[in-house]
């Protein structure tokens, strides 16, 4: 692809709230936005988490590396989406996360990354579905271009 591809979109219902105790972030989300039937949203999130695992795509081999760290750590940032994959709500997002020293690491966010508290920010997005999947460039599960299926 050798230019920005995208299409556009209306917003619709915005849905703010607690994230739930003790549980895993992206499953949480992910079955929320199931239960409310959202297809599509953009997402953000603060609040901290107890465990988190994130990490990095490996572009030479097209895996991704992840780690765990269980610790008490503050979400400085977690954006992202949420789109359909195999059928269902994926969300994919990315975290900032700080330490009691205010040290800042990030990456890919993975479960199992366990809630300690937080707040999150759904805002549905309605019109061509995005849908994920496989890329041969990168090897990555990526939307493909909503503007060619239009
Ligand atoms: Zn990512």
């Amino acid at each position: 692809m050798e230019k920005l591809s995208c299409a556009a979109y209306e917003t619709g219902r915005r849905f703010i709230g607690r994230l739930p105790y003790g549980k895993d972030l992206i499953k949480s989300v992910e079955v929320f936005c199931e239960e409310k039937n959202i297809k599509m949203a953009t997402f953000s999130a603060i609040g901290a988490v107890s465990s988190v695992t994130m990490g990095a795509y490996d572009q030479k081999q097209q895996v991704y590396i992840s780690f765990n760290k269980e610790a008490p750590l503050e979400i400085v940032n977690c954006t992202g989406n949420v789109s359909q994959k195999d059928g269902k709500p994926f969300l994919h997002a990315h975290i900032a996360i700080g330490d009691e020293q205010g040290k800042v690491t990030g990456g890919h966010l993975f479960s199992e990354t366990i809630v300690f508290a937080g707040e999150v920010d759904i805002q549905e997005i309605t019109g061509p579905s995005l849908e994920r999947g496989y890329d041969e460039t990168t090897g990555l599960m990526l939307w493909d271009p909503p503007d060619l299926k239009e």
